[in-house]
């Protein structure tokens, strides 16, 4: 008897956490969101109080027999290895070389496995998403930061340790903008929202964005959703700014369409709900900068479509999977 499955996905803020039937991904059962909180033992804690309350509602609610959660998968935004252990993780300060698996499974007592939030969202994808029924995928998540998950043979691509897929810190620019993880001239420094408050905040100080300032109150305040907010409006130095952006995107997803040779290439991320503001000037970049472009047709770019739930119903199927 296959039981349901229960996904958590972390991230920098919030996570959220869903009960499904993996035959039936596309169909989320009951979901429930709540803040991240900040340090590792709450961080244990608050998803162990994810995770119970999630499996007490399914069985509340009837959802397939009584206690019928049988499996837990977590995603996080960190380099998490085959053992399930958070090793590092940029966007989650403090928390390092944490055994997340072991310690949720302790006291929940069910089996949990983690790894990497884009990596269960390549997966999702390809369940029930953009890629379906592919087997090589390329799966780019824009937020904050940059996370990618790959798909290679049908089967999720983890590398030696479980640490394959972190296109976010490619470097692209040698002595460039300085990363939150130390280094400098990381790819998510210029093409994750981050990366476009930088870009806007450079336009504006040379005053190429005068409207986005003024919407942001100073330079120093110009974030990602400024910029977003004034080229829907159709404000021509936003729009700039959005072309220039889109050019950075396209940098790193030619490198990698050039190294894997990806049936699509699957945008997702909160930037993504920006729609053709970002996708048109990404592929007109990216057609561009194509190698071979006048011989071969390059992957085709599309945005992913189970949104903000596909790092949970991904983690799901994981946990699923591996139990
Ligand atoms: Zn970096």
């Amino acid at each position: 008897v296959v039981g349901l499955a229960l996904g958590v996905d972390v991230g920098g803020t919030k996570m959220l956490g869903c009960v499904l039937d993996p035959a039936r991904p596309e169909a989320v059962l009951l979901e429930h969101r709540v803040d991240t909180p900040l340090g590792s033992e709450a961080l244990i804690v608050e998803l162990v109080e994810l995770v119970v309350a999630l499996g007490r509602g399914a069985e509340e609610r009837g959802l397939g027999a009584p206690g019928s959660v049988g499996s837990v998968g977590i995603g996080l935004p960190a380099l998490v290895d085959h053992d399930s252990i958070l090793r590092f993780a940029v966007h989650l300060p403090g928390v390092t070389d944490l055994a997340v698996g072991r310690l949720v499974a302790d006291r929940v007592g069910l089996p949990v496995t983690v790894d990497n939030d884009a990596n269960c969202a390549v997966v999702a994808e390809v369940a029930a998403g953009a890629a379906a029924g592919r087997r090589e995928v390329l799966l780019i998540t824009l937020g904050t930061g940059i996370g990618g998950g790959i798909v290679t043979g049908g089967r999720l691509l983890r590398g030696a340790r479980g640490f394959a897929g972190e296109p976010g810190h490619m470097t692209v620019q040698r002595d460039g903008v300085l990363c939150q993880c130390g280094r400098r001239g990381c790819w998510e420094c210029y093409a994750s929202g981050r990366g476009l408050g930088h870009l806007a905040r450079v336009a504006a100080a040379e005053g190429r964005a005068p409207e986005v300032r003024d919407r942001a109150g100073s330079v120093e305040g110009i974030r990602g959703e400024h910029v977003v907010d004034a080229a829907t409006d159709g404000d021509p130095g936003a729009m700039a700014v959005m072309e220039e952006f889109g050019g950075w995107v396209a940098v790193g997803l030619v490198n990698l369409a050039n190294m894997l040779d990806p049936e699509i290439i699957v945008l997702g991320g909160g930037l993504v709900d920006a729609g053709e503001l970002l996708l048109d000037p990404v592929r007109r970049s990216y057609e561009t900068l194509t190698l071979g472009g006048d011989h071969r047709d390059p992957p085709p770019v599309e945005p992913a479509l189970l949104g903000s739930r596909a790092g949970a119903i991904g983690a799901a199927l994981v946990g699923a999977e591996r139990r």
